[in-house]
């Protein structure tokens, strides 16, 4: 099927109210401008350098998600133009993206990254920490950024009611902190699922999916 195909079908699976990433990292050019072609403007890297070069030779409507792990001394090479960041993982993340949106006088959308798979390979704020950051005034704190919401991966398994479980946990995190005093109107993205566990995602309150493989094909 092609990219254009992949696109239908997913954009129909999923339904108007979530949002699709769509997952373009080790991927040409050539691929994101076929995508470009039938309306598709969210796009998601996970290296910071290669989005910059990407984002440098395609139109500027694109909506540019950082989704991988972010390194703090390569954040001012997204800074300028990034318009979500998912992997908040650690406090200093938080910090560091402050410091060099402000540089640029920008307040960058963020989500906060929690770690619901039973791997240790995946990064993110346990659930007690989490409560601890969300409880400060982030706003004071880091006038630059904006907490939009949370970010989840899920472990690595064809075990489908362990995969329903970890998302099921975040969504309930997620609405627990929606309902706190401290929440702000903005807290309003869940971003859970990939090619292969997005129903489950969406099924368990996921309003913003984010698939590569589904749409451009496997990676190498
Ligand atoms: C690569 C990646 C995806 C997309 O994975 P697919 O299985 O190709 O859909 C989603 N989220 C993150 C954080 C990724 O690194």
């Amino acid at each position: 099927m092609s990219i254009k195909e992949n696109l239908e079908e997913i954009r129909k699976a999923i339904g108007a109210h979530v949002q699709l990433v769509a997952v373009s990292k080790t991927k040409p050019v050539s691929a994101i401008e076929e995508a470009y072609a039938t309306g598709q403007r969210v796009f998601g890297e996970n290296r910071i350098q290669e989005m910059a070069e990407k984002a440098e030779l395609l139109p500027k409507d694109i909506e540019w998600h950082m989704i991988g792990h972010v390194q703090d001394n390569k954040i001012k090479y997204m800074a300028p133009f990034v318009s979500l960041v998912h992997g908040m993982d650690k406090p200093k993340r938080l910090k560091a993206l402050n410091k060099e949106a402000a540089k640029v006088d920008r307040v960058i959308d963020c989500l906060v990254q929690i770690h619901i798979a039973k791997e240790d390979s995946k990064f993110g704020f346990d659930f007690d920490e989490a409560r601890n950051l969300f409880e400060q005034n982030l706003e004071e704190k880091y006038p630059n950024i904006r907490v939009r919401g949370l970010m989840g991966m899920a472990t690595f398994t064809d075990d489908q009611e362990q995969v329903r479980g970890e998302f099921r946990a975040l969504a309930d995190f997620f609405k627990e902190m929606q309902s706190q005093s401290f929440s702000k109107s903005y807290f309003d993205i869940l971003s859970m699922g990939m090619s292969g566990d997005y129903k489950i995602a969406l099924a368990e309150g996921s309003n913003m999916v984010r698939i590569g493989s589904s749409i451009f094909g496997a990676r190498n």
